[in-house]
């Protein structure tokens, strides 16, 4: 779904982990923030993550 280039390029912005696809969602490997994927895109922004 994601271009494995694009989630090479992106890091968890909380703790610059790196991040996983997980369904419809990017997963930080590090500190295991989600982040939503709108339209093929991660939103990597904190107040987007889920709880
Ligand atoms: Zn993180």
């Amino acid at each position: 779904m994601i271009d494995q280039v694009l989630l090479d390029i992106l890091a968890c912005p909380v703790c610059k982990g790196e991040v996983k696809q997980e369904e419809n969602q990017v997963m930080c490997c590090q500190c295991g923030r989600k982040y939503l994927i709108k339209e093929g895109i991660p939103v990597m922004l904190v107040e987007e993550e889920e709880k």
